[in-house]
């Protein structure tokens, strides 16, 4: 509907009525004080660290576990990205790791620019707690809520606790604009100059004055078209994606342990995808699952490869809680399963066979040795 009148009224330029449009309803639906609409969720992150001041030299704390969007644009700014490993709870960032790279920063005098959030899977992290930290260090927080559109803490939706949040649209974000992102802050003036460097950093005088490099890094009226329209479904894709999840839970309840991320109190979360690691069975039982699950034509892909073990990433300080690499773990032995919004009630039925019938069988054969 949206996109038809961006074509119809020949809007199909940059920016246009869809933009401010998609704008207002995500702040009204995020309750975030300003919003710029831009061309990815990657994009708005490059943005909010340009708009913090972040250059070359700097340092920029990130959590590890994350999709490598989240790191590369510390790289973009020439900064030096420190990876923080994650807790065992939410799967996010910890707050323990966080203060102790927090610490060690502050004893060399050299604390970072930003630290960098994220709620993984659509499952805050311990946000309130990692707020108040950056806080007491005087370090501005990004969240990374490419993921976890619509998940609150508090009934505050993620991210809305940092000086900046971005939220993605991509293809496979709950929901779409067929590309594009959100940087959204509750500083209209950070708005303000991630827009002038959104774009390519121009003077306010009629012709074209730079003293600044800005970027391209709008989003199109058709796109922001799509997203207006998504949004206005975005309570239905929670609520279907959470059902999704208690579905897997009860149907795995009894077979063998079992770890999901757990919600913080208070926290209501998307679900985005259902992930879960095998204790028991380790990686080769994740192995066995996935590879079984690929057979019969279900896609279960692996958790997010960390930071840290990425070779364009190995040089890299990481900081963990004491010793113990958790992240890895999570790599190592976790599985997203199929939780898709659009997923009927059959579809799950299928993928819920197929992890019954893998994990018991693998039960019997343990028994048999
Ligand atoms: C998808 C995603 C991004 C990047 O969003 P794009 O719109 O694809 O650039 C950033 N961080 C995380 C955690 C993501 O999943």
């Amino acid at each position: 509907m949206y996109v038809q009148e961006a074509l119809d009224s020949n809007w199909v330029a940059p920016l246009g009525p869809n933009v401010e449009a998609f704008e207002e309803g995500m702040r009204n639906y995020t309750g975030a004080g300003a919003a710029l609409a831009t061309s990815s969720g990657t994009a708005a992150i490059h943005l909010a660290l340009v708009a913090l001041g972040v250059e070359a030299g700097d340092t920029v704390f990130c959590q590890s576990l994350t999709f490598i969007a989240s790191t590369n644009p510390i790289r973009y700014v020439g900064a030096t990205p420190v990876l923080i490993d994650s807790e065992k709870k939410t799967w996010n960032m910890s707050p323990v790791a966080l203060r102790r790279a927090l610490l060690q920063a502050a004893t060399r005098g050299k604390l970072p620019k930003a630290v960098i959030v994220v709620h993984l899977y659509g499952v805050a992290a311990d946000i309130g707690e990692i707020a108040r930290i950056c806080e007491e260090y005087g370090v501005p927080l990004i969240e990374d809520a490419a993921e976890s559109l619509g998940t609150t803490v508090d009934g505050k939706m993620t991210g809305t606790f940092g000086t900046f949040g971005i939220y993605s649209f991509n293809g496979n974000k709950i929901i779409t604009s067929s590309g594009g992102g959100m940087l959204v802050s509750d500083k209209p003036e950070l708005i303000e100059r991630a827009l002038y460097f959104a774009t390519q950093a121009r003077q306010p005088v009629l012709h074209y004055e730079h003293t600044d490099v800005g970027f391209n890094y709008r989003l199109s009226n058709v796109s922001a078209g799509v997203g207006r329209g998504q949004l206005l479904v975005i309570e239905d894709r929670v609520e279907a994606r959470r059902k999704i999840f208690k579905r897997y839970a009860r149907a795995f309840n009894g077979l063998q342990a079992i770890n999901y991320q757990q919600e913080i109190e208070g926290s209501r979360a998307n679900r985005w995808l259902t992930a879960l690691t095998l204790p028991e069975g380790g990686k080769g039982e994740r192995d066995r699952l996935l590879t079984e699950l690929g057979s019969r034509g279900i896609e279960a892909r692996p958790v997010w490869k960390p930071m840290h073990l990425q070779p364009v990433y190995r040089d890299v300080t990481f900081v963990t809680e004491e010793g113990e690499d958790v992240s890895r773990t999570f790599f190592e032995e976790g599985i997203c399963l199929p939780s898709g919004s659009q997923m009927s009630f059959g579809q799950q039925a299928t993928v819920i066979q197929a992890v019954r019938q893998t994990l018991s069988a693998n039960v019997r054969r343990n028994v048999q040795i």
